[in-house]
């Protein structure tokens, strides 16, 4: 029996089989998760329907978190299919890529309610809607940067929407602590993924990584899927409203 034997969930955020989620779902799914997945448009759903196959997915869903009603659609066909979940991973970010290169004081109004809307309002939309499923209980995983607590070179916007995320996370583990749902982040390292490839200089932080951390490399996919198995997981059932670092250790060392 696998530690998410008989644990439902769904994951938001997978595009290819770079995404982080997808480094998720493949430890919770070798752990014995069911697991639902969305995709944000049909471009996508291209990529995302074979891979959630490969894992026995028994849910695959449009979702646009940036419509009320694909958040609502969503919830909506996972009671009237499963009736209540275990977990959802939210691994989800975005900002336009000119304010991920320009200096930060040149981000727009637009730019900037954008970036927090979807790397951090839909946490909480999310959670929201995902609470009356988690009847006995339930875990939330979500993704940050060390940008969000640093002033990280090109990460700028993302890093204060990584900050309204992160303290988000602890709003949501305060609120819904009395029904046994926790809520967490993890703060992974730089990882090559597609969004990634939008923030400025971004070989120079991997590079940084392999230089200054004290694994002296980056991590994997699979290294931060191995911790979301974790929080998702009893195994952390004494833990809510944490940032969990998976990034070699890199933000403990100074220079
Ligand atoms: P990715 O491009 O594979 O994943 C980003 C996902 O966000 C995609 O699946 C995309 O479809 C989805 N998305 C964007 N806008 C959306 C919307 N409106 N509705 C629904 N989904 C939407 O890249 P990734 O690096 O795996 O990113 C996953 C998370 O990890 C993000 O929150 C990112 O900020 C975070 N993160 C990434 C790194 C890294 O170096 N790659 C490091 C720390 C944290």
């Amino acid at each position: 029996m696998g530690l998410m034997a008989g644990k439902r969930g769904i994951i938001f955020g997978v595009a290819n089989d770079l995404s982080i989620a997808w480094g998720i779902a493949r430890q919770l799914r070798a752990a014995g998760a069911t697991l639902a997945f969305t995709y944000l448009n049909e471009a996508l759903e291209k990529r995302v329907r074979p891979l959630a196959e490969s894992l026995d997915a028994e849910l695959i869903l449009p979702c646009d978190l940036s419509r009320d009603e694909d958040i609502e659609a969503v919830f909506k066909t996972v009671g009237e299919q499963w009736g209540d979940i275990d977990f959802v991973v939210h691994a989800v970010a975005f900002a336009n890529r000119e304010d991920l290169k320009n200096p930060f004081s040149h981000t727009s109004r637009a730019g900037f309610t954008l970036a927090l809307d979807i790397s951090a309002y839909t946490l909480v939309a999310v959670a929201r809607a995902a609470a009356p499923l988690m009847k006995n209980g339930g875990s939330i995983v979500t993704m940050t940067y060390l940008g969000a607590q640093r002033a990280v070179p090109s990460y700028n916007v993302m890093g204060v929407a990584k900050a309204a995320l992160e303290a988000s996370t602890r709003y949501l583990a305060a609120e819904f602590g009395e029904q046994g749902i926790r809520v967490n982040a993890i703060s992974a390292g730089p990882i090559r993924t597609l969004a990634a490839s939008a923030v400025g200089n971004f070989k120079e932080k991997l590079r940084i990584m392999e230089e200054r951390a004290p694994l002296r490399r980056t991590v994997t996919q699979e290294e931060v899927g191995k911790s979301a198995l974790y929080l998702l997981s009893d195994l952390a059932s004494g833990v809510t409203g944490e940032v969990h670092f998976v990034d070699g250790g890199f933000s403990v060392v100074v220079g």
